[in-house]
């Protein structure tokens, strides 16, 4: 079949796989996958059955897996400028909705985290995604670039190393038309080490405490001597400050309990921060807040208060990982 020998060489020759040539138009080469049908195909190119199946002069219309063919590119789509980016091949898209994590798109999808970076590589964060942000699932992992020329295409597979013939499998968009223009392509099996790095930064940042109030440190963490003998644990700092002066969020999270507590804390505010870790704000003297409200580092949770168990106004400042107190001093960025 001349069209194979044709692509095959093309294949040989040089690290690009794209053919052009003056009476056929551009086209691209597409390598064939398990279960894909010439319908499937079509779809994936935005173009006809038929425009595939004159382009190749199939006697019949069943294509085998690992099968090379020609897509007719340009006539097909009646010029590049219509054709929006597309993912590659075999991605899906995800709506971020309320309360879902990389971790659960990750267990949902049955694939890993790092695929889930390696595809969205350009996220800001890894914890604090808005709802409604779509984010592309990809069929395993590896590394999505955006390029928009077959030089830069050429310099990326040299970077890391890959086969042409690897990225026709793995991506079904790619001709010399559209690489004129952003496109992205997948790159199966890279680490994208970059964007680890750079979220793992962000990380650290988001999830450092900053203090909630400032004034004097009126107890510190740990045992206290009552006097006469006795004494108990406190778990948390106590930091005095004037009535009515605004307490913010140690960390960005979402409140979980907002009210009157019975156990001497007074007005209390309890944050759930994403790694499950809760801050606590006693003996507030105003809420400024309601359960289920997420709420942004250093944002006003309430006033400095003395309800509860309390001997003047000050803030009790509680931070518990694994609900077990630990000392904030060791936590609070200084
Ligand atoms: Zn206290």
């Amino acid at each position: 079949m001349l069209i194979r020998k044709f692509a095959l060489v093309s294949l040989l020759c040089s690290s690009s796989f794209f053919i052009s040539n003056a009476q056929a138009g551009a086209f691209a080469v597409h390598l064939t996958l398990t279960g894909e049908s010439l319908g499937i195909i079509a779809q994936n190119y935005r173009i006809s059955v038929d425009a595939i199946s004159s382009a190749n002069d199939f006697d019949d219309l069943t294509i085998q897996p690992n099968q090379i063919i020609k897509v007719p590119y340009l006539i097909a789509t009646g010029g590049l400028a219509e054709l929006a980016p597309s993912p590659p091949i075999g991605f899906l898209s995800h709506t971020l909705k309320s309360g879902e994590t990389l971790s659960d798109l990750a267990s949902q999808y049955g694939i890993s985290i790092e695929a889930i970076i390696g595809a969205n590589p350009d996220i800001s964060s890894l914890d604090f995604l808005p709802i409604g942000l779509e984010l592309l699932i990809p069929p395993e992992a590896g590394l999505v670039v955006t390029i928009n020329s077959t030089q830069q295409l050429d310099a990326v597979l040299n970077d890391y190393g890959l086969s042409p013939k690897r990225i026709v499998k793995a991506n079904s968009f790619i001709s010399p038309a559209q690489l004129t223009r952003s496109t992205m392509i997948f790159l199966p099996g890279i680490k994208p080490t970059a964007s680890l790095d750079r979220l793992a930064k962000v990380r650290e940042d988001e999830h450092r405490y900053i203090w909630p109030v400032h004034g004097r440190i009126t107890s510190y963490f740990g045992r206290r001597n009552l006097g006469m003998g006795t004494s108990n644990f406190h778990g948390a700092i106590d930091i005095a400050a004037p009535l009515g002066t605004a307490v913010g969020a140690s960390r960005s999270g979402i409140i979980i309990y907002a009210s009157w507590s019975k156990q001497g804390y007074g007005n209390l505010v309890k944050i759930r921060h994403n790694d499950g870790t809760e801050t606590r704000y006693a003996h507030l003297s105003k809420i400024k807040v309601v359960v289920g409200q997420q709420i942004r580092q250093a944002d006003t949770v309430g006033l400095i208060g003395s309800t509860g168990l309390s001997t003047g106004p000050h803030l009790h400042f509680e931070i518990r990982e694994h609900n077990k107190t630990v000392d904030p001093l060791l936590l609070l960025s200084k």
